[in-house]
């Protein structure tokens, strides 16, 4: 089956798009590079031997993207493109509003113009439950209000996908991501934003390269384990094969499906150095920092429906996933060192 993948180049859809070729699917990947870099489509090629076709353009680009639909004539959609910083959301929110809902739009007219494509995979969040007043979340949870632009995308999405698959007919998956963290298991493809990341994972990485020089735990008094925040952590490779096992529950025309996609365990940000620490064999620098505005003191994934439902299972364990962030750390940092000394010799020669 061919699949389009927006915003496949990006960290979630990269290492989806491997287990996708992993699993014989065609892969079509349509990227604008806003937050990814075209590098990335080499290392699917290094870890996967095949080269996906790539097209550049804003999904929003609605005539570009009929073209693609007349050419490729992909028969299932799943759909990464987005924007998702919740801080950044709360600065720019126009920015947000126009581009998560923008980019579901042109998708959305294209699966109705070329009816043959009728299956659509969405990345919604955890962040759909807000507060919680329990926990676990389960897919009954009630969705609450959002605190910020970026979670009120993921809640508008998921009903406009909701409104337009009982009209249209369409198999729709609404994946709810708990905190997806790790890297490839071969080190060639993760997460490494540009800037101070916003996410814990990606920080941990940088500090233990020394990129950045000390991790700040936002609050040690929540009424958790050991008082830091506790998060359902995921290792991205379970996270990728989930999007397998939905694609494989929609060909079997079953309506719009939510599911909630996580451990089912909680681990607290202490815990989670502990691993990193452990799993590396490094000492991780931190400090105890004040609670960070709008979090939670924890939340993990109620994971029955998905282990019901699509068979899913987590492979990978906190440590799996901290020594594989660890690995594609050290090999972006030599990547990097590799540009800036060719930068340096082609300044010489100028
Ligand atoms: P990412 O920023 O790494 O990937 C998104 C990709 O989409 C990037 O490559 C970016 O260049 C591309 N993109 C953005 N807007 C585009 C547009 N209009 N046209 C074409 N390409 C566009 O993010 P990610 O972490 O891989 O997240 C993927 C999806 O999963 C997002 O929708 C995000 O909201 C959702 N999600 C992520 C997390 C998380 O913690 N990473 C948690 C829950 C949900
Ligand atoms: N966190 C932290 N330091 C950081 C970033 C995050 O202590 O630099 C904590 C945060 O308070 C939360 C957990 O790590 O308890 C996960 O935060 P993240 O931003 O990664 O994901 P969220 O669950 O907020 O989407």
């Amino acid at each position: 089956m061919k699949v389009l993948v927006t915003g496949g180049l990006g960290y979630i859809g990269s290492h989806t798009v491997t287990t996708l070729i992993e699993n014989g699917y065609e892969v079509v990947i349509v990227d604008n590079l806003s937050n990814s870099k075209i590098e990335v489509l080499d290392s699917i090629y290094a870890i996967t031997g095949v080269r996906p076709a790539f097209y550049q353009f804003d999904v929003r680009d609605e005539q570009k993207l009929d073209e693609l639909f007349e050419k490729e004539t992909p028969e299932a959609i799943i759909h990464f493109a987005g924007f998702k910083a919740v801080g950044e959301s709360c600065q720019e929110p126009l920015m947000y509003y126009e581009n998560n809902l923008g980019s579901t739009f042109s998708i959305l007219k294209m699966m109705k113009k070329y009816k043959v494509c009728n299956k659509i995979v969405f990345s919604s969040s955890a962040t759909v439950y807000g507060v919680p007043d329990s926990v676990p979340l389960t897919e009954s949870s009630p969705i609450k209000e959002a605190t910020n632009p970026y979670g009120q995308t993921k809640i508008m999405i998921e009903k406009i996908l909701t409104d337009f698959a009982k009209v249209e007919g369409t198999n729709v998956a609404l994946l709810r991501y708990f905190n997806p963290i790790g890297a490839h298991t071969t080190g060639l493809l993760g997460e490494d934003p540009n800037g101070l990341p916003n996410n814990i994972f990606p920080y941990l990485n940088k500090v233990a390269v020394g990129a950045l020089p000390i991790l700040n735990v936002f609050g040690d008094d929540y009424e958790t384990v050991d008082g830091t925040g506790v998060r359902d952590y995921i290792h991205v490779m379970d996270l990728a094969e989930g999007h397998v096992l939905a694609l494989k529950k929609l060909e079997q025309d079953c309506g719009v499906f939510v599911c909630n996609l996580g451990t089912g365990k909680g681990t607290s940000v202490l815990e989670l150095v502990a691993a990193y620490e452990q799993a590396n064999d490094i000492k991780i620098n931190y400090q105890i920092a004040p609670r960070r505005a709008g979090d939670i003191a924890e939340n993990y994934a109620g994971t029955e429906k998905a282990k019901n439902e699509l068979g899913f299972e987590c492979k990978y364990s906190i440590k799996d996933a901290c020594g594989d962030g660890y690995r594609f750390q050290i090999y972006s940092l030599f990547v990097q060192r590799i540009k800036s000394k060719n930068r340096e010799k082609e300044v010489v020669q100028e």
